[in-house]
């Protein structure tokens, strides 16, 4: 199934970087990359950065990116934070799924869903993350995980709906541990993913739909990986809060 998908190099700030150090990586990494094309890029820093790092981006390619939203456009959720306001920063990506928040934060597929149904609502582009635990993949379960937080996350929509979607892959265990899933690993993982979305949405939303691939990623492991036809992209974490270093993995050979 090949296609005509523009790469995407997402980093996910995570709680990391004061508006400051946010703002000098944005400056930074819009800098480094400058001569770079074929690739879009954003970046997701924390919530307190984002009008400010905004500022930085206005006249780059760089797109912005938030992550989390809550589903309500208001009220008493103390906390939270609504998709009226990532726009109003200048947001037009916004993360949903985390494994971090699926752990920690009581994330669940229907709030996955509720989430993505609001930002698709509010023209953000979602970046729906799933993935598999270390002890699932032991347990051979990889596929039907993947297959589960697909069929739950994205219900009730029509294919149409889902034109903007990413879907990031991103083994649990991979995350911020330093292993990376084998090239192979995660060409089988996507490719499953992508004949899912096949499956319930058609040929062409398949087609369309990029999945980035996130765990470890760094410089070292970025060009195998994007050898890998259902590999379009990359969410990385870790290595994308130095600006050269991302800049790297922008800037990836095939
Ligand atoms: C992530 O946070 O989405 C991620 C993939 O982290 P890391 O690159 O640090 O593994």
């Amino acid at each position: 199934m090949e296609a005509e998908r523009t790469p995407l190099i997402a980093g996910n700030w995570k709680m990391y970087k004061t508006v400051s150090e946010a703002v000098k990586t944005a400056e930074a990494l819009v800098n480094q990359i400058a001569d770079v094309t074929g690739v879009d890029v954003m970046i997701a820093p924390p919530f307190t950065a984002l009008a400010s790092v905004a500022a930085v981006l206005k006249d780059s390619t760089v797109a912005l990116g938030a992550q989390n939203l809550h589903w309500e456009s208001e009220g008493a959720f103390t906390g939270e934070i609504s998709a009226v306001m990532l726009l109003s920063t200048g947001c037009t990506h916004v993360i949903i799924g985390h494994s971090e928040r699926r752990q920690y934060f009581g994330e669940t597929d229907e709030t996955v869903n509720q989430r993505i149904r609001t930002a698709l609502q509010n023209r953000l582009v979602p970046v729906m993350c799933i993935g598999e635990s270390e002890a699932e993949r032991d347990a051979g379960e990889t596929f039907n995980v993947l297959d589960k937080q697909l069929q739950k996350g994205l219900k009730g929509f029509v294919s149409d709906d889902l034109t903007p979607l990413v879907v990031a892959y991103e083994p649990v265990w991979a995350i911020g541990t330093g292993k990376t899933a084998t090239t192979e690993q995660a060409q089988e993982a996507h490719k499953f993913i992508r004949l899912q979305v096949e499956k319930k949405f058609g040929n062409k939303l398949a087609n369309s739909t990029r999945i980035l691939y996130g765990g470890s990623v760094k410089p070292g492991n970025i060009d195998e990986l994007m050898t890998m036809p259902d590999v379009d992209g990359a969410l990385v974490g870790g290595a994308s809060l130095d600006a050269s270093v991302f800049s790297q993995i922008v800037g990836y050979r095939k």
